[in-house]
């Protein structure tokens, strides 16, 4: 799948995500989530998304909420930037709902553009929801100090 904003555009592999989502999905009705990695072409308008973490040890998983974690992010991230690969931004589930960020998702996403452990000043967030049988998706991208709903291409 390709997602756009503008000339950038934001490739994001379903394998990623799929297996994990629906078992998750089986068994469990809350949110869940966690970093994404990938590279940049050169000319930094393309991002491709290599890796959708599991949550850390440390994210709350709740009904309604996902608050990611920290904990092993610096010594994972430092392998990542070794192998070329750089945080892109967070991804989470929205179980049996729709991808559409809330406020506070949008805020996360704020966040994380100004978090200077992650060296990421225009992360991407990529919401997921439907169910075990269709997951949907949705990418937000933090750019020029505001928040972006990428398209997705047909
Ligand atoms: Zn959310």
């Amino acid at each position: 799948m390709i997602f756009r904003y503008k000339n950038i555009s934001i490739s994001l592999d379903e394998e990623l995500y799929k297996d994990y989502i629906s078992n998750h999905l089986k068994t469990s009705n809350t949110e869940t989530g966690g970093i994404i990695c990938g590279y940049y072409s050169s000319d930094l308008t393309s991002a491709v998304v290599t890796k959708m973490c599991l949550p850390t040890p440390d994210s709350i998983l709740k009904q309604a909420s996902f608050q990611r974690g920290v904990q092993g992010l610096k010594n994972f991230l430092k392998n990542e930037w070794d192998d070329g690969k750089y945080y892109l931004g967070d991804w989470h589930l929205h179980p049996n709902a729709s991808p559409i960020a809330s406020k506070q998702d949008l805020m996360q996403l704020e966040n994380n553009a100004k978090d200077k452990t992650l060296k990421c000043p225009e992360p991407i967030m990529i919401i997921l929801g439907g169910n075990k049988n269709c997951i949907t998706v949705n990418i937000y991208l933090f750019i020029d100090g505001d928040i972006k709903v990428c398209e997705r291409d047909l």
